[in-house]
């Protein structure tokens, strides 16, 4: 019998949010493969797992580790940076596993786009403000399907949280402005959430750039745009409203 292979978020940085569920699959793990590029070697402290670094190996070389250490027995841990389902490029890992006839399961982990809203004190969804928030980003080497581009997007006026762009920071804050953002929308850059030596930077699309560049902010950051983020505007929810009754609580008279 061999055990499922875990696909786990390591959440943002802090080793201290990550499941309790990941805590313990990552302590009875006997190998575990670590995207070494963005996922804190700290939660590997005192694990007794054999740990390969991924940063340095292709698909092909990941898998036949993955593979192997399987077939074998082991109880694997695939360690992805916020959680999986996002640009975590787990899809082409859980086909090859299918194709090996290997079962998986995954763990879900804090994403890096909650974790910048935590670190911003930001609620993504005010009422009467925005109700939606977009997760993307802007095409590089990746390219982004044209429907979905960042300046059509941005015609749906909501939260949006920005991944793998801020080296691209005029781009973004062009296609945003092209597709109707104003020049006084907020927009604010966590450069690694959660993590030690975290850095925010806020401003307007009119500034951010600038600003950004100032910086030094290059990677690993967050851009989070939208209405939502300036503080003081917006309606009240209705879930605490006395007037508002809900499936917990009759409302007041
Ligand atoms: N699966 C991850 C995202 C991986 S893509 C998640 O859910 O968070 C990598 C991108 O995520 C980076 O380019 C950056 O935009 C963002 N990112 C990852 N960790 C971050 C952190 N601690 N702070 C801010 N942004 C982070």
């Amino acid at each position: 019998m061999t055990e499922p292979i875990i696909f786990l978020g390591a959440g943002p940085g802090d080793p201290e949010l990550i499941t309790v569920k990941g805590r313990r699959l990552l302590d009875g793990a006997d190998v575990i493969v670590y995207a070494g590029s963005l996922v804190n070697p700290a939660l590997l402290d005192g694990v007794t797992a054999e740990i390969h670094d991924s940063a340095g190996m292709d698909l092909d070389e990941i898998m036949a580790v993955v593979v192997d250490a399987a077939r074998a027995g082991k109880k694997v841990v695939r360690l992805h940076t916020g959680d999986p389902a996002i640009y975590g490029a787990i899809r082409e890992q859980m086909q090859r596993l299918d194709r090996e006839g290997l079962d998986y399961e995954v763990v879900p982990g804090v994403s890096s786009a909650l974790a910048s809203a935590a670190a911003l004190k930001a609620e993504l969804t005010v009422p009467e403000v925005t109700q939606s928030v977009i997760f993307t980003r802007q095409a590089g080497r990746t390219p982004v399907p044209e429907a979905e581009a960042l300046h059509k997007l941005a015609a749906i006026q909501g939260s949006m949280c920005i991944f793998l762009s801020v080296s691209m920071m005029k781009k973004v804050v062009g296609e945003l402005r092209d597709g109707g953002y104003a020049g006084d929308t907020p927009v604010a850059v966590v450069e690694k959430a959660t993590w030690p030596d975290e850095r925010i930077v806020r401003g307007t699309l009119t500034d951010i750039a600038e600003k950004v560049a100032g910086s030094g902010i290059r990677k690993t950051a967050m851009i989070l745009v939208g209405r939502a983020l300036a503080g003081g505007t917006g309606a009240a929810s209705k879930l605490y409203d006395a007037g508002f009754s809900h499936q917990y609580r009759e409302k007041k008279r």
